[in-house]
């Protein structure tokens, strides 16, 4: 039996269809910016695995590290207990975080750094003697899959089985130059009308809604009203984290720092999942007390696997290492150069870019998740290059390792689109 078949007999995979989706494609070996297929063809990763693996798959310094970490320490319950790896995280996290942030909780992926950012923001209240149940999320968010990350995710055509048992979350649509008046008295309006616990935010781009981008000094002026209300501001970093935009974090870009950062993707380069939730001291101390039941009750088993952490620290040792600044200085000026050629091409209609992410939306008729989207799709594997086309929007978000000629490779893969879409 091929690999395909094997597949078919017991797997479920996720955000599918499998009554009318194609075969999923097995993938066999994995270097660098490359994917390799099982029948040897090889593809260049445009978007690092769903923005993981930033610094190239099985990137050989992180290799080593894992190796010896799995050969020492594999895994111990991090209630009551500690190890090196998790500190040595925490120091080098809180090094490139925002000023503000002091702590540093674990978990497991995306969306579990988002639940616990806002059952830490609803309990802090809570632990204040105020019950506020409400939470403030952009319109087109996507926060994760679980329960809370979900209910704060404006993407509904995924969420309809569920929406009776979401958490209670009003939504603003993200501001722009046009509607920002309105969206401060929407903001407003709210805050009047609910007891409002937290705000939840992507910063600067919403990855899931086709990597929409807006300016930060207009969310800035969100975030000062929700600071002056005592709203928890919790910045959505998964996506965005480890140097994506330009510089660590986009929350760098705002002057307002946010209470609570969540992140993952990048955190563990692609090799494992981990996720980690960050904090003030503020949140933090709200949670001091004599009595147990102020403390925060959420654990996950694997909770700052040390395996896990040795692979985060050694990515953030490449992040900050000369030759991957280098790499995206050069990425983000080549994104500039291509974005100045084809901008203006009858088949786009707009471009956007933040540090390594680019995305164009094309001038077609066309449904999100319609046929054509599998076209374009194919196009971009006929071609060797694997970008996930989000509607009409093309985004790519390559690892910082991608070579000039890969990603020319990328770029000519675009412009031949544009000849036959
Ligand atoms: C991917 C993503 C999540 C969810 O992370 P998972 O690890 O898939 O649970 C949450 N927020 C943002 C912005 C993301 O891009």
């Amino acid at each position: 039996m091929t690999l395909q078949e094997r597949d078919k007999k017991h797997l479920w995979h996720p955000l599918t269809q499998h009554k009318i989706h194609p075969d999923a494609l097995p993938i066999v070996k994995a270097e660098g910016a490359l994917l390799y297929d099982d029948q040897g063809k090889e593809y260049i990763d445009g978007i690092a695995s769903w923005y993981t693996a930033m610094y190239g798959h099985c990137h050989p310094y992180i290799l080593k590290k894992v190796q010896e970490q799995m050969q020492t320490l594999d895994q111990i319950v991090f209630a009551g207990f500690t190890h090196e790896p998790a500190i040595q995280l925490s120091e080098e996290l809180i090094k490139i975080l925002p000023d503000n942030q002091e702590k540093i909780f674990f978990s497991d992926n995306g969306s579990t750094a988002n639940e616990v950012g806002i059952k830490m923001a609803l309990q802090y209240h809570f632990n204040k003697g105020e019950k506020r149940n409400t939470i403030i999320a952009f319109t087109d968010g996507f926060h994760g899959d679980t329960f809370g990350a979900m209910s704060a995710s404006g993407l509904s055509v995924y969420n309809g089985p569920f929406e009776d048992f979401f958490i209670d979350v009003q939504r603003i649509p993200t501001p722009n130059k046009a509607n920002f008046e309105e969206v401060i008295q929407e903001l407003l309006e709210i805050i009047a009308v609910y007891d409002v616990a937290a705000f939840i935010y992507e910063p600067l781009v919403q990855g899931a809604n086709a990597m929409h981008m807006f300016e930060a000094r207009y969310l800035n002026e969100i975030l000062q009203i929700c600071s002056a209300n005592d709203i928890i501001t919790i910045a959505d970093e998964v996506m965005t984290g480890f140097g994506k935009t330009g510089k660590n974090f986009a929350s760098e870009y705002i002057a307002t720092k946010p209470d609570i950062i969540s992140m993952s993707k990048a955190l563990t380069a692609g090799f494992v999942p981990m996720a980690v939730t960050s904090c003030t001291q503020k949140i933090y101390d709200a949670f001091l007390d004599d009595s147990i039941g102020k403390a925060f009750f959420h654990a996950h088993t694997y909770s700052a696997n040390p395996i896990a952490c040795s692979v985060a620290i050694a990515g953030i040792e490449l992040l900050q290492s000369e030759e991957i600044q280098n790499t995206i200085e050069r990425i983000i000026q080549s994104h500039k150069d291509f974005d100045a050629k084809i901008k203006n091409h009858p088949k786009i209609k707009t471009t956007r870019q933040k540090g390594v992410i680019y995305a164009l939306d094309l001038d077609i008729k066309m449904d999100r998740y319609g046929k054509k989207r599998y076209e374009i799709f194919d196009h971009f594997m006929q071609n060797g290059v694997c970008l996930r086309p989000l509607g009409k929007t093309i985004y790519i978000l390559p690892p910082y390792v991608i070579t000039k000629e890969q990603l020319d490779t990328i770029y000519e893969s675009i412009l031949a689109l544009l000849e036959i879409v």
